[in-house]
């Protein structure tokens, strides 16, 4: 991230009326939804790192998992509820969950969000886990059809 998009409002202290995924729950900005309840909303991660890559944020806005109120038991279920959807869906042979906390842990989006990583037998272990590649448009239009029925 350069400067000036931190200076934009974009960094760890960013207010709400700054955040991009606050404008995803208030659907000012669109996203691939893939579930939401009273307390979440997940929706495809628009470069995922492997097929079904999907973000779980909490609807209220607070920067990571750490800050302010616990943010975590609020959204497992919605957690839970993408990991079982994802699994049904797209068959992976395993995944991963993660939250990064902070910019020294990589974190880019300063409104928590837990990454559900469905992972691929050809792309195995830690070592191939980020992949920050551009994902066409078109391939997530169709793993988001597959995963809700939907059509994009
Ligand atoms: P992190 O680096 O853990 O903060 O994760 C932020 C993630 O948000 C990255 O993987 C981005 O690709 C993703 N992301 C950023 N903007 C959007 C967006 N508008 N829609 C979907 N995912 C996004
Ligand atoms: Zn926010």
């Amino acid at each position: 991230m350069s400067p000036s998009e931190t200076d934009a409002g974009t960094g760890p202290d960013a207010s709400s009326a700054d955040c991009i995924f606050c404008a995803i729950v208030a659907g000012t900005i669109p996203s691939r939804q893939v579930y939401a309840d009273e307390a979440a909303v997940a929706f495809l991660d628009i470069n995922g790192w492997h097929r079904g890559h999907t973000l779980v944020i909490p609807r209220r806005h607070v920067a990571d998992l750490v800050s302010g109120e616990p943010t975590l038991p609020a959204i497992a279920p919605a957690i839970d509820a993408v990991a079982r959807l994802l699994k049904d869906r797209l068959a992976p042979d395993g995944f991963n969950v993660l939250s990064s906390a902070g910019p020294v842990a990589g974190q880019t989006v300063f409104h928590a969000h837990v990454h559900v990583i469905p992972r691929y037998a050809d792309q195995p272990g830690f070592t191939h886990l980020v992949d920050p590649s551009e994902v066409p448009a078109a391939e997530l239009d169709a793993v988001w059809a597959e995963i809700t029925g939907g059509t994009a």
